[in-house]
C-alpha cells in the first residue's frame, strides 16, 4: 500500500531518545563521581572492579526496549540508542528478542521473561541472553544448552519482594546450588526488579536493595563470583545512586518521560514521541443535542465539534472522553461525547476550524503541550500504558 498514509500518525524523534540516553549517562557519570564507597562496602566476593579500586566505575546502560519499545517501535528505537553507546538491551520475551537482532541490533540483548514454555531454540540462533528466573526455566535452559553443546551466558534473577519472576531472596542457599552446578549455563549477572521504586514515601525500595545486597553475598558464599549485578528501573535509578551497581535499566526515562510522581526537571528529557491526526469533519450541534453513542455532552447552547479519525482501536483510552485535551490552533480543546472505535469528537465552538487542521493528540503545538504522563493522570494509569497501547494501525515515522 504504498503511499497511503492515515492522517493519525506517530512521530517517534530518534533524536530525542539519543538525547534522553546521553541525559541519562551523565547523571551517572556525575553520580558515580559523588558516590560513596558503595564499592567498599558491597561484598568482596562480588563487584566487578579491582578491590581496593578509589572511585567506582560508572554503570553500564541496559536500554528497555520491551513492548514494542513502548510502543515507539523497537528496531528503530534500538538501533539509534545502539548508535548512541547503550550497552545492552532488554526485552520481554523470545520473540522481541528475534524482532531486535533481525532489525541489526548488535549488543547483548537480555530478555526478560519466562523461558519455560518457550521454543528456546531462538536464544541459540539469536544470541540471545535468557534470564534464569526459576528452577524449572533452568533445567529447561541448561538441557537446551547441552544438546547443542554450547555454554550459555544468562543473568540470574532474585525476587527481593516484587513476587513475580525470580529465585527468592530468602531461599538461595537451598535452591541455587543446582542452577550453579549446571555446567552448560554461565551467569555473567545478578538481578533483582523493584516494586516500589516510584514511591518516595515506601520503605520499600530501601528493603529489596538490602535483601538484593544480603543474596548476592549468599551466591558469593555458594561460589557465584565477579558477574555484574543490576537492579534500577527509572525511577530507582532517580532516587537512589546505591542503587545503580554495575548497570542500571532505564525504559521510561529514555522515551523522556519521568515516573510519577517523580520530578527531574533539571534533567531536560525531551519525549520522544508525538502522536497527531487530522480534522476530518466539523459539525454544529443545536442546544440540546449531545453526540457519540450515549449522546453524551448535551448542553442548552450550540456548539461546534470537530471529527479526528483516531480511536480506542488506535489505543486512545475510553476515558478520555470529557477529560482528556488535544491541541487544535495551539489551544488546548476538550474531548466531547464518546470514543469510539475509530473516531473521536473534540469541542471546537469559537473556532474557525476546517477538515485538515492538525489536531495534537500527544505532543507540542505552538505553546502548548499534551504529555502522555498528563493523559495518564486524566484517567488515572500510567505513562507506560498509554504509549504501548499505541494501536499497531498508527504508522510510527522517524
Ligand atoms: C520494564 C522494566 C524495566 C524498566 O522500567 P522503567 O520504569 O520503564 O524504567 C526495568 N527492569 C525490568 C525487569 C522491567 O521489566
Amino acid at each position: 500500500m504504498a503511499g497511503m498514509t492515515r492522517p493519525t500518525v506517530a512521530t517517534v524523534h530518534l533524536d530525542a531518545l539519543q538525547h534522553n540516553l546521553r541525559r541519562v549517562r551523565a547523571v551517572l557519570l556525575q553520580g558515580s563521581a559523588d558516590r560513596p564507597g558503595e564499592i567498599a562496602g558491597a561484598p568482596e566476593s562480588l563487584g566487578t572492579r579491582p578491590p581496593g579500586h578509589a572511585s567506582p566505575a560508572v554503570p553500564q546502560l541496559i536500554a528497555v526496549v520491551k513492548a514494542n519499545a513502548y510502543g515507539h517501535g523497537a528496531a528503530p528505537v534500538a538501533l539509534a540508542l545502539e548508535a548512541a553507546g547503550a550497552s545492552m538491551f532488554a526485552c520481554a520475551d523470545l520473540e522481541e528478542g528475534v524482532t531486535l537482532r533481525e532489525a541489526g541490533v548488535t549488543r547483548p540483548i537480555l530478555v526478560f521473561g519466562a523461558l519455560s514454555v518457550s521454543n528456546l531454540a531462538h536464544l541459540f540462533s539469536h544470541r540471545l541472553t535468557p534470564t534464569v528466573s526459576t528452577p524449572f526455566a533452568a533445567r529447561a535452559l541448561e538441557d537446551a544448552a547441552a544438546a547443542r553443546r554450547v555454554v550459555i551466558g544468562c543473568h540470574l534473577k532474585i525476587d527481593t519482594g516484587m513476587n513475580r519472576l525470580g529465585f527468592r531472596h530468602d531461599n538461595l542457599r537451598r535452591t541455587i546450588p543446582d542452577v550453579l552446578a549446571m555446567s552448560h549455563l554461565r551467569i555473567e549477572a545478578v538481578y533483582t526488579h523493584f516494586a516500589m521504586a516510584d514511591q518516595p514515601e515506601s520503605p520499600w525500595l530501601e528493603e529489596q536493595r538490602r535483601r538484593f545486597e544480603r543474596g548476592v553475598a549468599a551466591l558469593g558464599a555458594l561460589g557465584l563470583r565477579g558477574v555484574m549485578r543490576h537492579a534500577a528501573n527509572s525511577a530507582a535509578l532517580l532516587r537512589d545512586s546505591r542503587t545503580w551497581y554495575d548497570a542500571v535499566r532505564p525504559g521510561l526515562l529514555l522515551y523522556g518521560i519521568v515516573p510519577p510522581p517523580l520530578a527531574a526537571a533539571d534533567l531536560d528529557l525531551r519525549p520522544a514521541l508525538s502522536l497527531t491526526s487530522r480534522i476530518v469533519a466539523v459539525k454544529g450541534l443545536r442546544p440540546g443535542e449531545g453526540t457519540g453513542y450515549g449522546m453524551t455532552w448535551q448542553e442548552d447552547r450550540a456548539r461546534r465539534i470537530a471529527i479526528v479519525p483516531a480511536g480506542y482501536a488506535d489505543g486512545i483510552d475510553t476515558r478520555l472522553a470529557g477529560r482528556g485535551h488535544v491541541l487544535v490552533r495551539g489551544r488546548r480543546r476538550q474531548v466531547v461525547g464518546s470514543i469510539c472505535m475509530d473516531m473521536m469528537m473534540v469541542d471546537v465552538t469559537g473556532e474557525d476550524v476546517s477538515p485538515g487542521d492538525e489536531v495534537v493528540v500527544i505532543g507540542r503545538q505552538g505553546d502548548e503541550e499534551v504529555t502522555a504522563r498528563e493523559i495518564a493522570a486524566e484517567i488515572g494509569t500510567i505513562p507506560w500504558e498509554v504509549t504501548c497501547r499505541l494501536g499497531s494501525r498508527i504508522e510510527r515515522v522517524y
